[in-house]
């Protein structure tokens, strides 16, 4: 199958760096415009995740939404996969409009950017407790359906 996987909230703790910042809280403070993308911290569980999901025999992406008014942080996001998923190097689109892409699993932590009009199945990342474990054993199961299918061919 290929997948494609956002970045922030997904794979990289924008919402900690953005809370750990001096004027978190103040007004006026635009976390997207002001972080360096590529010093996120990985989400819980997710390098390893990414991993498994590697090893089942997937096609996996990065689908991540830059900040159009902060164009540092495309580079910056092409910086943080090389430094924490080396394998998905060069396997980057940048979007705004997810329903575009074309593929049979999204996992995305929003909603806002065409992710619920996607072609194939999207996985609502944080959503009832949704994490990475989850997504895993998710996308597990997916597999063994695939797989049974094309034998039954
Ligand atoms: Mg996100």
């Amino acid at each position: 199958m290929r997948i494609f996987i956002d970045m922030d909230g997904v794979l990289a703790n924008f919402q900690k760096a953005a809370q750990q910042h001096k004027d978190f809280g103040t007004k006026g403070f635009r976390p997207d415009l002001t972080l360096d993308f590529e010093k996120f911290e990985p989400m819980p569980d997710a390098i390893e995740s990414v991993q498994k999901i590697l090893d089942m025999g997937h096609e996996v992406f990065i689908a991540s939404t830059a900040p159009w008014n902060n164009p540092d942080a495309w580079g910056q996001k092409r910086n943080w996969i090389e430094k924490n998923i080396p394998a998905l190097k060069r396997k980057m689109f940048l979007t705004h409009r997810k329903d575009l892409l074309m593929g049979d699993i999204l996992i995305d932590d929003t909603t806002y950017r065409g992710q619920k009009d996607f072609n194939g199945t999207f996985i609502h990342f944080g959503k009832h407790g949704t994490d990475w474990k989850i997504v895993v054993d998710m996308i597990r199961q997916m597999t063994e359906i695939v797989k049974n299918s094309v034998m039954d061919q």
